[in-house]
């Protein structure tokens, strides 16, 4: 993890936020290449699941929802974890997570383990950050940043039900930021205070839950295979009976084999009618569905496939990270599947003279046009090509004498390594066919 960390640090991809400041707990901000592979991400997301399909449609509502949202959710009464606070040091701690933590003492122990320790009964707290509308603070002002994109989609059911033309079997899927107020240490981007989700609530005629839940607890496990993660570092797993969240007849989470060890990358619910019917009954709103062919009128079923960017992205980057020798010298390399990398390729003049910048100038422009393409002629070629098999970027092509005689460019495989001599006319196709 502390190589991956590192790595991000130095090539500018996700660093920690405020650090001028001294930093601010279990929060990052993402720089150039970050939000490229970020993008990435959210893009074969929703190739997923709308370009590849004709039964989900695409919502972004808002961070804001009305306070009863989440009196109707559950939100408000259960989403906490138990908490207790060390009145010797003034440090909080989750409760159910003492012995995973360190207690700050020297020498380290968990909390509670050394003499000074003075640790409180455990309280309940709700992870929903409050805030206020209007200018001051009083009764009925009080909201809440979501803390997570579903109950949007639940909130727009009947409004997408009517403009969208859909019936049962149809989904609603979101992008967008949820926050959390999480205290456990964040191992990097795992565990953040925001972050993004990528969620989508599918709406099943009840009888068909237990199918569709089989089918959409496979299709994610195999989206993440295609995103190009090494299929022995996945795998679902079923929750027991006694870990199932009250609205849920079953959950299974992907999960990744971390540094940190096995741990959710996304989870899969069969929610049954639970969210449809609370908040039906709070908003006094019908929420349900009716059968113009069978005159049946039902509450759909619901299954959620809930994903985290930012998990995906450090699965992605804990898969990818590798080092190898090339010539003697030690090589950092991050072995991303060409549809996530930042950069697909690099175009690098071997000289900065002799006529080789411009003419890779040339060959740039054309590749950009149609792919992701970055542009480089500072320091010696070497230094260059490390640079972009640090950012992943599977290949480089290089302009060099015999380019400017014959017309033909090296191109560059960052795994294999490989420098193919290949005339600059046949670029494009070449490097279409390899990123595609
Ligand atoms: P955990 O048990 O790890 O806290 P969770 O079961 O509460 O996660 P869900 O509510 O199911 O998580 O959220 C769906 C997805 O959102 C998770 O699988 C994860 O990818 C992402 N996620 C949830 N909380 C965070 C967080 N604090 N930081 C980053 N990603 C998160």
């Amino acid at each position: 993890m502390d190589a991956v960390v590192a790595l991000c640090k130095r090539r500018g991809l996700i660093f920690p936020a405020s650090e001028i400041y001294g930093g601010i707990a279990n929060t990052y901000d993402y720089g150039h290449y970050g939000v490229l592979l970020k993008k990435n991400v959210v893009d074969a997301w929703w190739k997923a699941m709308i370009q590849e399909r004709d039964d989900v449609v695409a919502l972004d509502s808002a961070i804001i929802q009305h306070p009863r949202t989440w009196e109707a959710s559950g939100h408000l009464a259960g989403f906490t974890d138990p908490l207790v606070d060390c009145k010797t040091c003034g440090q909080r701690f989750r409760a159910d997570h003492l012995q995973e933590l360190a207690c700050g003492r020297k020498p380290s122990k968990h909390p509670g383990e050394t003499d000074e320790c003075d640790l409180t009964e455990a309280r309940e707290f709700n992870l929903m950050f409050e805030t206020t509308i209007g200018p001051v603070q009083e009764a009925g002002s009080t909201v809440y940043l979501r803390p997570e994109t579903a109950q949007g989609i639940f909130l727009d059911f009947k409004t997408t039900l009517q403009y969208a033309r859909r019936k049962p079997p149809f989904g609603i899927a979101q992008v967008g930021k949820s926050f959390r107020n999480e205290i456990t240490p964040g191992n990097f981007i795992f565990r953040t205070l925001e972050f993004e989700q990528m969620e989508m609530e599918f709406f099943v005629p009840p009888d068909e839950a237990p199918r569709w839940y089989d089918y959409w607890r496979q299709a994610r496990l195999d989206w993440y295979v295609r995103l190009g993660i090494d299929r022995e570092r996945l795998r679902l797993r079923d929750h027991d009976a006694d870990e199932l969240s009250h609205y849920s007849s079953a959950t299974a989470d992907v999960e990744y084999l971390y540094p940190i060890g096995w741990s959710e990358l996304e989870g899969i619910a069969n929610r049954g009618d639970f969210d449809l019917t609370q908040h039906a009954n709070h908003s006094g709103e019908k929420l349900e569905y009716f059968d113009p062919n069978t005159k049946e009128r039902y509450i759909p079923h619901v299954i959620e496939p809930a994903a985290g960017v930012g998990r995906t992205m450090l699965a992605l980057l804990c898969d990818a990270y590798d080092e190898d020798e090339i010539g003697g010298e030690r090589r950092t390399v991050l072995r991303l599947h060409p549809t996530v990398a930042p950069v697909k390729v690099a175009v690098l003049p071997l000289l900065r003279k002799d006529g080789h910048p411009e003419r890779a100038r040339e060959i740039y422009e054309e590749l950009r046009s149609h792919v992701s393409a970055e542009y480089d002629e500072g320091g010696h070629i070497g230094k260059r090509y490390r640079r972009q098999d640090e950012i992943g970027t599977p290949l480089a092509v290089t302009i060099d004498h015999q380019t400017l005689e014959d017309g033909t460019v090296t191109l560059r495989d960052r795994d294999t390594l490989a420098q193919d001599r290949v005339p600059a006319g046949e670029l494009v196709a070449r490097v279409n066919a390899a990123v595609r």
